[in-house]
């Protein structure tokens, strides 16, 4: 089955919002390349890293997760990028409709604060509990649906979330599911 894909743009915020309320479902909302850009913080490893040492071959392109634990100062995290979804959440909020958050960050005190800066409330926090939980984001994601929420309220539920074996794991637990794509809209000097 196809995983729908919307592009993360102001209007596809708006069009989402109302797809929650014509069909009364509550949504999953992820963090990163979804509501926030955190690519100022992130590193990934590249080829040299194999030559030096520091990864193995199947690692290329992946987060080099010391560099990014390095930079998740309080300072770094509160200047993470508006993307445009969040209009999703400043809709939600002023609708007083409920919804929830799934990241694979750790739930640390600075994206707590960045979340709280920024209007984001979740209702539920699914998130990395500490530095020592190296879960792949969608088994992390897919433990907290089951811990939260019994299998007769995923199915009105939605997931929107960029990352496709997210999408796939909590389909497969019965969640509807939104996959979103970078806009082309954005300005480059949004993401530096
Ligand atoms: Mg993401």
């Amino acid at each position: 089955m196809i995983i729908p894909q919307v592009k993360n743009t102001e209007q596809n915020a708006r069009a989402i919002f109302q797809r929650i309320v014509r069909s009364n479902t509550t949504p999953v909302i992820d963090l990163d390349e979804v509501l926030f850009c955190a690519k100022h913080r992130q590193t990934l490893y590249s080829k040299d890293d194999v030559w030096r040492g520091k990864c193995g071959p199947d690692q290329v392109g992946q987060l080099d997760l010391d560099k990014y634990r390095s930079k998740t100062t309080r300072d770094l995290v509160m200047r993470d990028k508006n993307l445009p979804l969040l209009g999703l959440v400043t809709l939600l909020n002023d609708a007083g409709i409920d919804y929830h958050v799934a990241t694979a960050r750790v739930g640390c005190t600075h994206t707590l604060e960045l979340l709280k800066s920024r209007g984001v409330r979740p209702r539920v926090l699914i998130c990395r509990e500490g530095e020592h939980d190296s879960r792949k984001d969608n088994v992390l994601k897919a433990d907290g649906i089951r811990k939260h929420f019994p299998p007769c309220l995923r199915s009105r539920m939605i997931l929107i979330d960029d990352n496709l074996s997210n999408c796939n794991t909590l389909r497969d637990l019965g969640m509807q599911v939104l996959q979103i794509t970078a806009s082309d809209q954005l300005d480059i000097r949004d993401l530096i």
